[in-house]
């Protein structure tokens, strides 16, 4: 396990690496960090900002490495900057100067949960005051880039080595919609797998994986409502062997949504995803033999 580089004089990222015969399999937790920088200046009650973690995930998925395969996760929460968006994705109310690249605000953007999130829930901002183009561009620097450069080099030397890699870019979600969220105020099922419209990864592979979490009773979406966003689009090219699934776990299946604390169905949920990961590593073994 490596843990690099400093934000702050502490980790941004961690890596585990497989402690078996490893597998051209890789998951990664985006936004299950809760190291709040302190030079993370917001104003917004940290339970609201909090929402915005897929808090325990990395934990979900912590037999990873049992399994031949490789978990990254970040450290730093996913409200300070979120690597899994573009770039590009920077809305210029948040800055007290125009942005020196190039800012493209997408959708994301505009509901206040682009690169670097405007609200912590709706109508609560984040900030009550403008950033700097250096604290967004140390955000960059600090957590974006290596996030992205490890993950690659994970992915890449997977694929140097295999021919083929198996990524699954891990999430969870709101029991609940919100008006912050592309579906609104509505219930969620278990599981929302996102391809990008079979864009990121072959379908044998998305309904492999539906079929699997359906045999352990849950409810599966597809690319409803959510398709997957800058990580898998990043990493995918399945022509070229690479395929990336998003998966989204509701949270009510292993946290309290308020305090954030795992509760009782947590231990069931992380078996089921251990025998997940345990099924891909044997899909990759067989795949590859
Ligand atoms: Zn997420």
């Amino acid at each position: 396990m490596t843990d690099a580089p400093p934000l702050n004089g502490r980790p941004a990222i961690r890596r585990s690496d497989p402690t078996t015969t490893p597998v051209p399999l890789v998951f990664d937790s985006p936004h299950s960090g809760t190291d709040y920088p302190p030079d993370f200046g917001f104003v917004a009650p940290l339970q609201t900002l909090r929402s915005a973690e897929d808090t325990h995930v990395d934990r979900l998925f912590a037999a990873a490495p049992d399994n031949g395969a490789t978990l990254l996760a970040a450290l730093f929460p996913r409200s300070y900057i979120d690597v899994n968006r573009d770039l590009r994705d920077i809305d210029p109310e948040l800055l007290d100067a125009a942005w020196p690249g190039t800012a493209k605000p997408g959708p994301k953007s505009k509901l206040g949960i682009g690169l670097i999130r405007r609200l912590a829930q709706p109508n609560v901002p984040v900030y009550d005051r403008k950033l700097t183009v250096a604290e967004v561009r140390a955000r960059i620097e600090n957590c974006y880039l290596p996030y992205h450069d490890e993950l690659a080099r994970i992915v890449d030397a997977l694929h140097a080595r295999f021919g083929v890699v198996w990524h699954i870019n891990c999430h969870s979600m709101a029991s609940r919609g919100s008006a912050m969220t592309e579906d609104g105020p509505v219930e969620r099922p278990d599981f929302v797998l996102g391809d990008r419209d079979g864009t990121t990864c072959g379908p044998i592979f998305t309904d492999l994986v539906a079929h699997r979490l359906r045999e352990m009773g849950y409810a599966v979406k597809i690319n409803d409502p959510y398709k997957g966003a800058e990580i898998v689009r990043r990493y995918a090219d399945p022509p070229a062997r690479r395929q990336s699934l998003q998966i989204e776990i509701n949270r009510k299946l292993y946290m309290d949504e308020r305090t954030r604390e795992p509760n009782a169905g947590f231990d069931k949920l992380q078996a089921d995803m251990s025998r997940l990961i345990g099924f891909l590593a044997g899909y990759a073994r067989a795949a590859l033999a």
